[in-house]
């Protein structure tokens, strides 16, 4: 069984506009996939449908299905889909700026359990020994780079099953997509985490996702596999620069 299922969701906004007109797409047990498109196409309006953030106010979901493993969640507040397990890091690195990097982290623990708060905390450590040389500064003033670690390592607090994230490398150096991007695939499989990796760099995102799905104007336009997707000459011209 799947981990995540969106069968066929449609998102309008302001009544009227349909941000995704019937978005189909599977995540399977521990898989990395990745949804790419450019600007304005609905990637996330499709992650805020599945962390359950869209409301009569910012969005509803009209029709479709979304289920975590054999689970319907539509109908679930987003806290409840937190702690079933399904996290969203949003996009442009959403921290507390004047809390430090740890405080960011005691703050994103949601559980009451001393010692699991601690091996989770040294386990985001681990992945990002960054974070750990910042200890006393105000995440306010960290780096772009940093601040996207901190974000991710604030979801891994949660303890998730499933992390979706959203545009992870947007502003930085290609040298630092290289080093998220890599933690973000030593974390899928030394935790058997699934990901749904919101990009619009797919050249990237490509090389480190097993499958992805291509969407343009709210729909699902190409999927298959990594291999399969770069090799296609549409996908060459419009997604990878003509590479
Ligand atoms: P980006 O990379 O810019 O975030 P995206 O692929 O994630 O692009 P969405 O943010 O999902 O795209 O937007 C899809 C469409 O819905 C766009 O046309 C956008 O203008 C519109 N939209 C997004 N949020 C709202 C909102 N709160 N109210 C009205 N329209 C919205």
């Amino acid at each position: 069984m799947p981990a995540l299922t969106l069968e066929n969701i449609e998102v309008i906004y302001d009544k009227v506009f349909l941000a995704t007109k019937g978005v189909s797409l599977e995540i399977g047990e521990g898989e990395m996939v990745a949804l790419l498109g450019s600007n304005g196409a609905g990637k996330s309006t499709t992650l805020k449908s599945i962390s359950g953030l869209l409301g009569p106010e910012r969005g509803l979901v009209t029709r479709g299905d979304i289920r975590f493993g054999d689970q319907s969640i539509l109908n679930l507040g987003a806290p409840e889909r937190v702690a079933l397990g399904l996290v969203h890091v949003l996009e442009g690195r959403r921290v507390f700026g004047h809390l430090t990097p740890d405080e960011n982290l005691i703050a994103a623990y949601r559980g009451r359990n001393l010692g699991r708060f601690h091996e989770l905390r040294e386990q985001v450590y681990a992945y990002f020994p960054r974070l750990k040389e910042r200890i006393k500064s105000k995440s306010g003033y960290l780096s772009g780079g940093e601040q996207q670690m901190l974000a991710i390592g604030r979801a891994l607090m949660t303890e998730p099953k499933l992390i979706m994230l959203d545009e992870p490398s947007l502003g930085l150096s290609p040298l630092l997509v290289q080093e998220i991007f890599g933690i973000i695939s030593e974390i899928n499989a030394r935790e058997k985490l699934s990901v749904l990796l919101v990009e619009q760099n797919a050249a990237a995102t490509l090389d480190i996702v097993s499958r992805a799905y291509l969407i343009e104007q709210g729909q699902v336009v190409m999927s298959g596999s990594a291999e399969v997707l770069k090799a296609n000459p549409d996908v060459q011209d419009f997604y990878l620069g003509g590479a």
